[in-house]
């Protein structure tokens, strides 16, 4: 290793050190809004699900599993039950997700305006003179108008809910629980919810509207007439998976380009640590 190429591994490391912090801070301070977003749909959910109480008495049973066995809580029931709960919560989700989104990406914008000592005019570095960033950049919008609330995110959020609320019914039936030990069991879920998903999530969602930010930002440098290139940083330990290595692997690259994963950025996959760092292009 060169010398040059060990100064730009530290600065690399640093600058990931900076955006880790960042990243879990916004991640801890959006987290109590996640889980309060779960205890808000497990009171609905428990409401909803009390609309059903009469299917769980002894001589309902009895009578439905002599008459007809399939047809105990059915799955138009399961549905019914999932639409109600759903619509009344996709918009409450959306805003939560949009409030991590927005910090992520200001604060993933201004992570690379603090980094410049100045700002590309015309094609001339303007020193001391930060180029500005915040929501209402254009490219920030653009990005917002694209993946802001995403909607095919919080559809799987609300996916993988369901499915798990589905799981616990179907246990319930073929178990013969009672209504109260289904609806404990659904409680429970949604306390898990709470803690560890909500956690994940902020973390997801924080990461990827940062580096989004981040990248927005280097985008509108590009815009100045400043060649930029990228580099994607793992954290270096056993539990980097392959797909990151050979990203980072990959080197410094034009702005453009897309990394051996096909991602312009981190995160490559949930849970992913990686993030990427961006300097002017080196002309040697
Ligand atoms: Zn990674």
């Amino acid at each position: 290793m060169t010398l040059s190429e060990a100064a730009d591994r530290l600065a690399r490391a640093a600058i990931g050190m900076q955006k880790t912090q960042e990243i879990d801070r916004i991640a801890a301070a959006h987290r109590p809004r996640l889980s309060a977003f779960f205890r808000r749909q497990k009171s609905l959910t428990l409401d909803q699900f009390s609309n059903y109480k009469f299917l769980f008495t002894e001589s309902y049973r009895t009578f439905a599993e002599k008459a007809t066995p399939n047809e105990f809580f059915t799955a138009s029931d399961f549905n019914q039950l999932w639409s109600k709960i759903d619509t009344e919560t996709f918009d409450d989700l959306q805003k939560t997700i949009t409030g991590v989104q927005s910090e992520g990406v200001l604060k993933g914008g201004q992570q690379l305006l603090d980094s410049m000592t100045g700002h590309f005019e015309g094609g001339k570095w303007v020193e001391g003179v930060p180029k500005f960033w915040d929501l209402s950049n254009p490219r920030a919008v653009a990005w917002f108008q694209q993946h802001g609330g995403s909607l095919s995110y919080i559809k799987n959020i609300q996916e993988t809910t369901r499915n798990e609320l589905q799981t616990i019914i179907a246990q319930s039936i073929d178990g013969g629980w009672s209504y109260n030990q289904t609806a404990k069991a659904i409680s429970d879920k949604f306390d898990d919810f709470g803690r560890d998903r909500a956690r994940r999530i902020a973390i997801h969602e924080t990461t990827q509207a940062y580096e989004a930010g981040n990248n927005e930002f280097a985008q509108g440098l590009k815009d100045d007439g400043i060649q930029m290139e990228k580099h994607w940083n793992t954290s270096k330990d056993e539990k980097v998976c392959d797909t990151c290595n050979q990203n980072e692997a990959d080197g410094w690259i034009p702005l453009d380009q897309l990394h051996s994963s096909g991602h312009q950025y981190p995160p490559a996959h949930n849970g992913d640590r990686c993030f990427e760092t961006y300097r002017q292009a080196q002309t040697s």
